[in-house]
């Protein structure tokens, strides 16, 4: 059985028309499946919506947040309630093309692991986005060994993957680069990033800020290599610069200007401040790990076979 996870956030206008597509076009194709969603924390009719849709079908199940936990928790626990045998992810406003839902299957059951849907275009952005989204990808490529630009959160994973991904116990998971980092036999399936059909996209430009310098941190110490590097070239700056003043001091010319002990005392001041706060953060993001608190709370469930 496919299990589809469908991961929600005020997506009502959404969910009666995802249910119908998927469950449509999964059903003439003769692939036994089912659909869950999982709705983080909406604010409006979202999980009447599913329950409803659980009423109408007997494929759909839902389990519902007790708040907004983001949708990669959201992805965490469709993983951890799906009962397939594989499992895809896809978004709730059908910006990916759930035709391709049959294709990945198909390349599932010719014995590929992890079928990762690509995005051939990205769709309608503005050019800042463009540009804030090419350099993330590169930062957070480099940083996971793999080419990740055209990285999506559309894929379908085997049991074996989705276990394996399950038994991390880390809480900032990045799904979209780990479900490459845990490797296992994969192929690519080419999509183009469709309109929203109904309701807005959840991301402000300060969301995608922070949700980028999460990631690279969670996936990288590199900042803190650049620190130590700094760090380096710091000292050598400073051994040339001593030994000149040293011996322009014992010659007799000392040099000369307070402007130049300000300038050096206000960017060793800051170089240090900023090298504290990225250690700083890092510090944070142990702290919450540490703490290991859930990723999500689940606070009601439907549709049958919820139960067991
Ligand atoms: N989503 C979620 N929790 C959130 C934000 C978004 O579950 O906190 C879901 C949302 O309902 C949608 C998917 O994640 O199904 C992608 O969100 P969106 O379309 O807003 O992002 P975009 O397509 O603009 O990247
Ligand atoms: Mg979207």
């Amino acid at each position: 059985m496919l299990s589809v996870i469908i991961p929600a956030y005020n997506e009502e206008a959404m969910v009666p028309v995802a249910a119908e597509t998927i469950d449509e076009i999964l059903a003439r194709e003769n692939i036994p499946h089912e659909l869950l969603f999982v709705d983080d924390g909406s604010k409006d009719a979202t999980w009447a919506k599913i329950e409803a849709a659980a009423e109408a079908r007997a494929c759909v199940r839902g389990i519902h947040f007790s708040r907004n936990f983001g949708k990669e928790s959201a992805v965490s626990a469709g993983l951890a309630y799906a009962k397939g045998d594989c499992c895809a992810v896809i978004d709730c406003d059908l910006q990916h093309p759930p035709e391709k839902l049959v294709e990945m299957y198909r390349l599932w059951e010719s014995g590929y692991e992890i079928v990762e849907g690509v995005k051939h275009s990205r769709g309608e952005e503005s050019a800042a986005h463009a540009l804030a989204a090419r350099t993330f990808y590169r930062l957070i490529s480099s940083a996971a060994g793999f080419d990740m630009s055209r990285a999506s959160d559309f894929k379908l994973l085997d049991r074996s993957a989705v276990n394996a991904l399950l038994n991390m116990r880390e809480k900032n998971t990045f799904f979209r680069a780990l479900s490459s980092w845990i490797g296992f036999k994969s192929t690519q399936v080419e999509f183009d990033v469709q309109e929203r059909a109904a309701g807005e996209s959840k991301w402000s430009f300060r969301s995608l800020v922070r949700y980028a310098i999460k990631n690279v941190a969670s996936f990288t110490c590199a900042p803190m290599y650049f620190v130590l590097a700094l760090g380096i070239v710091m000292f050598a700056v400073m051994v040339v610069f001593g030994t000149v003043s040293l011996v322009q001091k014992l010659s007799g010319v000392a040099v000369e200007g307070f402007t130049t002990v300000i300038l050096l005392l206000l960017f060793i001041g800051s170089i240090i401040m900023i090298s504290l706060g990225i250690i700083g953060y890092y510090l944070s993001i142990i702290f919450d790990e540490i703490k290991a608190r859930p990723k999500y709370i689940v606070s009601a469930e439907c549709g049958r076979g919820m139960e067991e």
